[in-house]
């Protein structure tokens, strides 16, 4: 299942490594014994193993996406230097190649200049955000909609912020007609657009959005971790591309290269269009401005140490892929779409099955049909483990009736909450096993058997489970 084939690169680019710096006096770094290392390695390999085989297509569930062999040499190689990229003297060429991967994700977004650095995920990037949108609009109200990532309010209350979610139409975007209530009624000072939710991966409306903000004036993040690189496909639909191709206007946007990026855990971006928020950062150093190229990326960070080799990872991975439509980068990721776009046909005409959302991205939220959604919510949790069992591993997420209600006309809803099955389909590999994913969730939905009648508490009712 592991790709093995690159790994002997690793010993050639780390000697080469070694020769830049043959003008140092000899010395012999303190050894320990070689064999207890491959004894304790022998172990780390057996530990690993209790793990659900995440680089496998049959590995259809959350999201997690093998980072690109080059991204695991680079970062590997990197750490015979361990640069720390809070500071140039930490790590010069790999601040200076954190800079030039973070400018390419930026002209990604159709930015000639911003401000931006990397960081340690996805909820680093958006604290950030928050806090400069805070240190501008000191406690006004930040607000995301109900399906914005789990964090937001609780970022929001580490910095102090008043938040409030706002409401979903039923494709799980922002419901506009709800913002646009609480902007009449509120302080807002800041709107969190999610491109797209970790749930349904559904994607926010971003030009009504900056409808809104033209005539309301708050500040615009994009908190676009999952979705952000999405930008380069060619195969979303009008509406999405349409939000898209105006990210280029928010104020800010996170995004995270451990998620689409092909990158190792511990790579999140957060990019500012105006440079000069720079400014908000305290700091004592002597650089004034913040598109200079001797800046020390710690200036314009909340946190202080970084791993430079992340930084390295990603450089070598851009260089490797660039950031271009019609890419190999895009051409891949443009297959995880069209991944789930099959996945939800398929779901669609088979009338075993409900939809719940029509994919913005590469997320299927789908669940077996019932009359009632005690019984879609138990069936989705039997197939779920089912599969499981035959080696398939999907997700499984929670929504609350008002998201689904308009797509289920026909389900009773007995409960306020529904439990649906869901596929992040990551891996361009995907596309392929589609066909299997499919056959294996139908074998396993005919045979988790028949439940009992709606309402019924079966918790106390195992039985019937089986
Ligand atoms: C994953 C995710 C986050 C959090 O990012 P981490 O890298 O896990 O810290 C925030 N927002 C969205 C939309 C996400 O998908």
């Amino acid at each position: 299942m592991l790709d093995l084939s690159t790994i002997q690169l690793l010993q050639a680019s780390a000697a080469q490594l070694d020769q830049g710096f043959d003008e140092l006096p000899d010395f012999t770094p303190e050894s320990d014994d070689v064999e207890a290392i491959a004894d304790v390695l022998a172990s780390v390999a057996s530990r690993m193993h209790d793990n659900y085989p995440y680089p496998h297509p049959l590995y259809a569930g959350q999201m997690l996406k093998p980072p690109h062999p080059v991204a695991r040499l680079a970062y590997s190689l990197a750490l015979w230097m361990n640069p720390n990229n809070h500071a140039l003297d930490g790590g010069r060429a790999s601040s200076a190649m954190e800079k030039e991967a973070v400018a390419e994700i930026s002209r990604m977004f159709g930015w000639s200049t911003h401000l931006g650095h990397l960081c340690g995920g996805g909820t680093m990037a958006n604290l950030e955000a928050l806090w400069v949108a805070g240190q501008l609009h000191p406690r006004r109200l930040v607000v995301a909609s109900e399906q914005a990532h789990y964090t937001h309010p609780r970022i929001a209350a580490v910095l102090q912020l008043p938040f409030e979610a706002i409401p979903c139409d039923e494709a799980a975007r922002i419901d506009l007609t709800a913002l646009e209530a609480v902007l009449q009624r509120s302080d807002v000072g800041t709107v969190i657009a999610s491109l797209g939710t970790t749930a349904a991966g559904s994607v926010d409306d971003l030009s009504g959005l900056l409808d809104l903000q033209a005539r309301y004036r708050f500040r615009l993040h994009a908190d676009a971790a999952y979705g952000g690189y999405f930008t380069l496909v060619d195969n979303l639909s009008a509406e999405t591309r349409a939000s898209y191709d105006c990210l280029d206007q928010v104020d800010s946007i996170a995004i995270d290269p451990h998620k689409h990026g092909l990158q190792p855990y511990g790579c999140g971006c957060i990019l500012f269009r105006d440079p000069n928020v720079g400014a908000l950062y305290a700091h004592d150093s002597p650089y004034t401005y913040f598109t200079s190229a001797e800046l020390h990326l710690g200036e314009i960070s909340l946190e202080c140490s970084r791993a430079g080799a992340a930084a390295v990872a990603l450089w070598a991975t851009q260089r490797l892929l660039p950031l271009v439509r019609e890419g190999a980068f895009a051409q891949r990721l443009a297959k995880s779409r069209q991944a789930a776009l099959l996945l939800a046909t398929y779901v669609r005409k088979d009338p075993r099955w409900l939809l719940a959302f029509s994919p913005d991205l590469d997320i299927v939220v789908w669940a077996p049909r019932a009359a009632c959604v005690t019984e879609i919510s138990r069936k989705s949790q039997a197939i779920f483990s089912a599969a499981a069992e035959v080696g398939l591993h999907l997700a499984v997420a929670t929504f609350p009736a008002r998201l689904l209600k308009p797509a289920w006309p026909k389900v009773t809803w007995d409960a306020d909450r529904v439990l649906c099955l869901r596929s992040c389909l990551m891996k361009p590999e995907h596309l392929d096993w589609v066909a299997q994913i499919w056959a294996t969730v139908s074998d396993v939905a005919d045979d988790s058997g028949r439940g009992g009648p709606c309402g019924h508490d079966r918790t106390s009712d195992a039985g019937s489970v089986a």
